[in-house]
């Protein structure tokens, strides 16, 4: 396939306005969730916060008593950092 170099120059603009399309929508979300998810809860829904929050709930594994990070109750609905405990 040859291509004149104002084709390419089309073909990249096109691919870089889709690209940035992608990525708008992205951060358009990504933003949306921080509203209500608290920036601590990870994608398994563990508190990753190294303070005190009345969300937590310490859970233990049944071998060895092994402590692991602390499941988080929150809704996601309501404002999270009034449970944060300073
Ligand atoms: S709401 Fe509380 S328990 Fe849940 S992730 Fe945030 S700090 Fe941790």
């Amino acid at each position: 396939m040859n291509i004149s170099n104002p084709q390419r120059k089309k073909a990249l603009e096109e691919s870089l306005a889709k690209l940035w399309d992608i990525y708008q929508g992205i951060a358009d979300t990504a933003t949306e969730v921080s509203k209500s998810r608290c920036p601590y809860k990870n994608a398994l829904d563990q508190c990753t916060a190294r303070f005190g929050c009345r969300n937590q709930k310490v859970v233990t594994t049944s071998k060895c008593n092994e402590k692991t990070l602390p499941i988080c109750t929150g809704s996601d609905k309501l404002d999270y950092r009034d449970a944060w405990e300073s």
